[in-house]
This record gives C-alpha cells, structure tokens and sequence, in this order.
C-alpha cells in the first residue's frame, strides 16, 4: 500500500514521527509519506525509524501547506497544498514554513480567548501543552475542550464549536497557492492539491481554478480522499487525466484525532512512480530490507 498523505505529532496528528511509521509498517504500508502542516519537524525521527525497519519500507517527506486561493470576486478560499520531495533548505520556502506556524500561534490563541469569553473552561497554556510544540490547529483546541469536559468528542467540536462557521472561529494567514506552488517547484519538489473537494469543510475550488492552479505548475491532484464524494472522485479523476497530472490518494492520518486509518486510501504504483519522477530537491529514506 502507498499512503502519501498522514500527519504525526509535530502537527495535529496525535502519534510521534517514530509511532506514525511503526504503526504504518504493521499496517502494510510499504510507501509512507509524512505531511504535517507547515512543518518538516517530524523528518528526522520518522527517517530514523523507516531506515531501522526489518522489512521493506519507503519514506517520502513531505508537507501539506496552508495556502488560499483568491477568485476574480475576491473570495478568499483556503486550500491545502501538499508539497513533497523539496528540498528543507531552501529559504524562501523555510520561511514560508515558519510564518504559517507563527500564525497558527495566534490565530489559535484568538480563537481560545474567543471561547474562554464565551465562559468554556480552557486555557491557552493547555492547548500549548497540548500541541507539545508542534504546529498548531483546531484538533488541539478540540483536545483541550474534550479534556474540559465541555464536548464528549473531537468530532463534536468540530461541528460546532470549532466550524468555520462558528463565532469563535478565526481564519489562518495563507500563503498564496500561487507562491506555495513556485516555492516547492523550485525547491525541486512536487505540489499536488489536498482533497480539493472536501466540500464538508467549506467553500472548495471550481474546475477552472484547479485548471489555472495546472498552469501556474501543480503537478497533481489528491482524488481518493474519504471527504470526497465518490462522484467527485471520478470527476477529478477525469480532470487529471484531461490535464496529464498525477492522481493520488491517501488516509489523511491523524492519529487518534480522526477515525480514519492508516492506507484507507492509497496511490497506484504507476502514479507514485510519476511523483517521485518529478521531484529532486532530497532523497527517499529506504530501510535496508527494500
Ligand atoms: P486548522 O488547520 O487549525 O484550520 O484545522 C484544520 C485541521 O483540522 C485539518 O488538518 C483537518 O484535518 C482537521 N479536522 C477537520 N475536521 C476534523 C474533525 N472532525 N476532527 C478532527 N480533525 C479535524
Ligand atoms: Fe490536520
Ligand atoms: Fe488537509
Ligand atoms: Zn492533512
């Protein structure tokens, strides 16, 4: 199984880097790639671990960016972008990096005085703890109000207290998937849309602007993912064909913070082939029994 799509703990994942790839060994996942948001935090240790495995195994590092899309209207619609493959240095997209996670450190802190003024009984320094240094998100908030006792699960956070549409809700500082897209391309990596339509999370991209985001250099679409409808996928599975970019799927892995499991959805060996074909800014990790 080739699952190119999970989060850890150094962003809202609940597993460390090192649980993410055993878990993911014993599953049967043979290709793993780690993308948390914003963040290449987890590389070090979940490479440590692919490389100390018994059995054949592949890392793919990767990152799923937090990035807007603003239409011709002016509607600011927040997408994700995951990028593989880049190389960790390059600067203008390390800094990229740490701006998102610097203003997840206050957006998330606004939306918890927003719900503290509401009188829900959580503190800052509790979803800080919670994140444990990692980037930050609403899954961590959702922590901190399942521990409170104020909802009875993540989920159930999400619906109300922590929904886009909610008061308390304050939006990220995106980065331009305009820039998101030139800064992996020319950190020689791979730029491939997140389930685009995902429609349960809000306002998604129209066919057109996929199309556009083609031409500014996506190298591929994210289409079997458990928030796509299965009639979406087989409409983006046609759009990657009609514009010859690469199709993945993926779990979407977060741990314990979602009910999905690890390699739910997965990539085909000839679209994996396309991506790794594509990228040149770092190496695959293999463990020796490859
Ligand atoms: P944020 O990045 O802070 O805006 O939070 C969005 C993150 O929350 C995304 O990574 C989603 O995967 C995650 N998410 C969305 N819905 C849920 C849910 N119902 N339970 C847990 N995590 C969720
Ligand atoms: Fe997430
Ligand atoms: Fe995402
Ligand atoms: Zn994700």
């Amino acid at each position: 199984m080739i699952d190119l799509h999970t989060h850890s703990n150094a962003s809202d994942g609940s597993d460390s880097p090192r649980d993410l790839v055993l878990s993911a060994a014993s599953a049967g996942v043979r290709v793993l790639a780690i993308t948390d948001h914003d963040t290449t935090a987890g590389w070090a240790a979940a490479a440590e671990t692919a490389l100390s495995l018994e059995q054949p195994f592949t890392l793919v590092r990767g990152t799923e960016f937090s990035c807007v899309y603003v239409d011709n209207a002016g509607h600011r619609i927040g997408l994700h972008l995951l990028g593989y493959l880049f190389d960790p240095e390059a600067g203008a997209l390390r800094t990229a990096r740490a701006e998102l996670r610097e203003n997840r450190l206050g957006r998330g802190a606004a939306i918890v005085s927003n719900l503290v003024a509401a009188g829900h009984p959580i503190t800052w320094a509790q979803v800080e703890a919670i994140a444990a240094g990692g980037a930050v998100g609403r899954p961590h908030i959702g922590q901190a109000l399942l521990e409170s006792g104020v909802v009875s699960s993540v989920d159930e956070a999400f619906a109300d207290l922590l929904a886009d549409s909610s008061p308390y809700y304050v939006k990220k500082q995106d980065m331009p998937v305009e820039n998101a897209i030139k800064l992996i391309t020319q950190a020689r990596g791979v730029p491939v849309i997140a389930h685009p339509w995902a429609r349960s999370r809000g306002v998604v991209l129209t066919e057109d602007a996929i199309r556009e985001l083609v031409e500014m250099g996506l190298l591929g679409i994210e289409v079997d993912h458990l928030d796509h409808t299965v009639a979406d996928r087989e409409r983006l599975a046609e759009l990657a064909t009609e514009l010859d970019v690469i199709q993945t799927g993926s779990s979407d892995y977060h741990g314990n913070r979602k009910s999905v499991r690890l390699g739910a959805q997965t990539t085909s060996e000839p679209m994996y082939r396309r991506l790794i074909g594509a990228a040149s800014g770092i190496e695959l990790i293999h463990s020796d029994r490859r």
